[in-house]
């Protein structure tokens, strides 16, 4: 008999929200129709993807008119990237080492385009210097691409200073978002960037839904990757979700309400659990020390096997910097592009936390993670 493990792994996908699931099966029970149908049902439905629309806007301040509704931030970071740079031939589009695959991968699709491509690599601690993308900038720029909060280290980037550069050069800035909604401030008139990916099941949402926000003046154009319906603006064809959508705004409304308390006492957890494992030896934090969303801590041990410590862990549920590249079975890029030789990358921990996390469970955590340490580093002392 053991108790159940704790789960750490917010920032790979989080607990639906009851009330969030709530909404969803009302909908589905209330609302059958076609949102794009002219009869009564589908102006029903049609009403529930508005509210939707404009929950989703709200939080980053923007008015419903310029939210896209996608399958997730995946599909977000596909459009807004491909779309902008498809709608632009033959430019060149910059990004960052440290980017969610989903924007990387758009970006050398880019490339393969005949676009030309600029990874740069952040400071150590993580960030980019903004004047280090200025630096880059050139008449032929098109699209600059830069996350607002990094899914393995919490990171933040200034997006505002580097949004004035594009600004200055004419340059289309976008920003995936998807660990920051409800975690940090997302308002787009002070981010100041024309297109921005959302997902709803990083914030207590339903998973296979997302969104672009588009800003509309002035309005990029964007090249869309489906074609049939007309839907959202011709930009994402395909019959909407409804269940889906009414899920996503409910997760957004509490993200909106709820959200600046509840980032408050994260940050408190966060900080806990960090003060319980300084102190071991040989432990570093991975990122900047301040500038980062509070659910988010990494953290390398050295002289411990990664697999080894995962493999010890077994009451936690976290990610580790040899899981998070484990489908290519390479440690972390992001974690190398940061300076982290491939020892340390692996034998590191990405503990991200979520609604509802307790101090006990943080306390939990910690000691597990003390205990596994120190065992693995009295079987092969350094
Ligand atoms: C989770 C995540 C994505 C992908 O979002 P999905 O909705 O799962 O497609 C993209 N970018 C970042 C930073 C993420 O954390």
């Amino acid at each position: 008999m053991s108790a159940p493990p704790l789960y750490f792994d917010h920032a790979a996908t989080t607990p639906l929200d009851p009330r969030v699931r709530a909404a969803m099966f009302a909908s589905l029970d209330a609302a059958p129709g076609n949102p794009s149908a002219t009869h009564a049902a589908g102006r029903a439905a049609r009403e529930r993807v508005e509210e939707a629309r404009a929950e989703v806007g709200a939080l980053l301040g923007a008015p419903a008119a310029a939210i896209v509704f996608t399958s997730g931030a995946t599909e977000a970071d596909n459009l807004a990237i491909l779309g902008a740079g498809r709608a632009r031939p033959g430019g060149h589009v910059v990004s960052l080492r440290t980017e969610h695959r989903a924007v990387l991968d758009a970006c050398r699709r880019l490339e393969r385009e005949g676009h030309r491509l600029t990874l740069l690599t952040p400071a150590r601690d993580g960030r980019v210097d903004p004047a280090a993308i200025a630096a880059v900038l050139g008449p032929t720029t098109t699209l600059v691409s830069v996350m607002l909060v990094n899914n393995e280290t919490g990171v933040i980037q200034d997006i505002a200073a580097i949004a004035a550069e594009c600004r200055r050069r004419g340059v289309l800035l976008h920003v995936d978002a998807a660990q920051a909604a409800g975690r940090v401030p997302l308002d787009v008139s002070v981010l100041e960037a024309d297109l921005v990916s959302l997902s709803a099941h990083k914030i207590h949402g339903p998973v296979g839904v997302g969104a672009l926000y588009v800003r509309r003046e002035p309005r990029p154009a964007l090249q869309p990757l489906l074609v049939g319906g007309g839907q959202e603006g011709g930009l994402r064809p395909g019959t909407l979700p409804v269940h889906q959508l009414v899920g996503m705004g409910a997760a957004f409304r509490l993200a909106r309400i709820s959200g600046p308390a509840e980032a408050a006492a994260l940050g408190l957890l966060r900080d806990r659990l960090w003060s319980a494992l300084a102190d071991l030896p040989g432990t570093y934090l991975n990122g900047h020390p301040t500038a980062r969303a509070p659910h988010i801590l990494n953290v390398s041990f050295e002289g411990v096997d990664g697999e080894a410590l995962l493999a010890g862990l077994g009451g936690l549920i976290v990610a580790s910097g040899a899981a998070c590249g484990a489908e290519s079975g390479e440690p972390s890029y992001v974690l190398r592009a940061l300076g982290r030789d491939d020892a340390l990358a692996q034998a590191s921990l990405r503990f991200s936390l979520g609604r509802g996390q307790t101090a006990p469970e943080v306390d939990a955590a910690a000691a597990q993670v003390r205990e596994v340490v120190l065992r693995l580093r009295s079987l092969a002392p350094a």
